[in-house]
């Protein structure tokens, strides 16, 4: 089958064409981002392959419906940018990578929750320097600390039982309680407000809903215990980012760690090292001290990578073939 590629890097042909080798889809890789500026550019293919950022609302699937597409292949799991409803009723597939490697995404929530307490960002910079004072760079034992998990799927349960190993307070939140995160030594499903109060350290790892939308904003800062530190590894706009910026200056928030921003879509994935970088918003972020970003690259491990390939050439064989696919998202009406 013939797959338009969009936004893609070199690390996606590498993965893509090695899961691809013994299927022999044809692969067109584009770099461009699809959105429905770029869609044209599917041809006569019947199926695109999208990422993250790639922006699939109603006016693009109706553009790569009238080029004849019939498939959407996420390679993310996510799916906050494809309007489910829309594809739905254009009679178009949407698959997804339901999961891959959850070890890569928690194993960076817990490299941003180090760096932060340890100050590891400032003391590279420091050393490097020759400066080895160690004035300001006093940290603190993750031994014996309360972290909040809001989400306990894969990721959040991989990061509960990482946490585990440090000896952490564990307190779980989630929309759908899964019975083994209270299996967990010292761990206990509580409210969202419980979870506020008592976490001295934060971590996101639910999916952008409606519901989620800056699900951490002014008023939940408020319930939190001064100095918590906030991880979102999950998706940028589950938090309000300029509401972070007052908790930052307040000093409310001790640390901000983020692999993921609610405008990343014309930030991420490509260097800007030349250019003048206009969103402010941003920008201020990275003037604090305490915040450590990172360009959405929790995902980005070999085992990850290999899995996200692997499973979107089986996903795309399926459809192909005609059978049903077990990673296929259709839009569920709210009752
Ligand atoms: P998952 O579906 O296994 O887990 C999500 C959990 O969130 C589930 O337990 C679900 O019940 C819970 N949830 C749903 N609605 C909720 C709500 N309103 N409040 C609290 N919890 C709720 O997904 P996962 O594989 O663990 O991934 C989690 C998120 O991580 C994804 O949605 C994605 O946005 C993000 N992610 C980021 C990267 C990255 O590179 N930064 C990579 C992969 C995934």
């Amino acid at each position: 089958m013939k797959v338009a590629v969009f936004s893609s890097k070199s690390y996606d042909k590498t993965f893509l064409n090695a899961a691809n080798e013994a299927v022999g889809h044809e692969l067109v890789y584009y770099d461009s981002k699809l959105d429905a500026s770029t869609a044209p550019l599917v041809g006569n293919a019947p199926a695109v392959c999208v990422f993250v950022n790639d922006v699939l609302d109603r006016a693009t699937l109706e553009i790569l419906h009238q080029c004849g597409v019939k498939l959407i292949a996420l390679r993310c799991t996510g799916f906050n940018n494809v309007d489910l409803q829309a594809a739905g009723e254009l009679g178009l597939t949407v698959v997804r990578v339901t999961a891959y490697s959850p070890y890569s995404v928690a194993e960076h929530a817990v490299g941003l929750i180090l760096c932060l307490s340890r100050k590891y960002h400032r003391a590279f910079n420091r050393v490097r320097e020759g400066n080895f004072s160690l004035d300001g760079l006093l940290g603190f034992d993750l031994h014996a600390r309360t972290v909040g998990i809001i989400g306990t799927g894969k990721i959040g349960m991989v990061l509960a039982e990482i946490l585990q190993g440090f000896g952490c307070r564990l307190l779980g939140y989630d929309a759908y309680p899964n019975p083994n995160f209270p299996k967990f030594n010292r761990a206990e499903y509580v409210t969202l407000d419980e979870l506020y109060a008592q976490a001295d350290i934060i971590s996101l790892h639910c999916p952008l809903l409606p519901e989620t939308h800056h699900l951490i904003n002014a008023s939940a800062l408020e319930k939190m215990k001064p100095g918590v530190i906030l991880i979102n590894v999950s998706r940028g706009a589950l938090i309000d980012t300029e509401a972070m910026i007052e908790g930052l200056k307040s000093q409310k928030i001790g640390a901000l760690g983020l692999d993921v921003y609610e405008e990343e879509e014309d930030l991420f994935f490509q260097d800007l090292s030349f250019k003048i970088i206009q969103d402010d918003i941003f920008q201020r972020l990275l003037t604090f001290p305490n915040v450590l970003v990172t360009g959405h690259q929790a995902f980005f491990t070999q085992e990850a990578l290999t899995d996200i390939a692997t499973t979107t050439i089986s996903n795309i064989s399926d459809f192909a073939a005609g059978r049903p696919c077990p990673h296929e998202i259709r839009y569920t009406p709210k009752s």
